[in-house]
């Protein structure tokens, strides 16, 4: 199963680590869970003071503005530049960078046709 179905701060903490968000679980070596737990630290104690200030009394206001790659589809990459892929899987978004999270889409998932690249904003599919 993908890890990555929290988005959009999902999208944020697998860029963090570096992992490509359509892994398995099982797949991930130990020392990819330690960097994934410490992406998720990290990223949720970077996002709280933020959306604190921000969000203020309307809970359902969505503050993703500040975010690295989440709804950045196309643009420039914050770690190398590259633009930032956009998939929609299982009527979800996801964004995330080639070659900052190497992975493959396939075998990542069980219906393969749910997933497919939207509006090809890296101009690959
Ligand atoms: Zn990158």
């Amino acid at each position: 199963m993908p890890w990555s179905r929290a988005t959009p701060y999902g999208d944020e903490i697998c860029f963090a680590a570096g992992l490509f968000p359509f892994r398995k679980l099982s797949s991930l070596s130990p020392q990819e869970v330690e960097r994934l737990w410490r992406a998720t630290y990290e990223a949720l104690k970077a996002a709280v003071p933020v959306l604190r200030q921000r969000v203020g009394e309307d809970i359902h206001h969505k503050v993703r503005d500040f975010l690295q790659v989440h709804g950045n589809g196309g643009q420039a990459c914050p770690k190398c530049g590259s633009r930032i892929t956009e998939i929609r899987a299982n009527g979800r978004l996801h964004n995330y960078c080639r070659q900052c999270q190497p992975g493959s889409l396939i075998g990542s998932f069980a219906h393969p046709a749910r997933a497919s690249l939207a509006q090809g904003s890296d101009g690959r599919r």
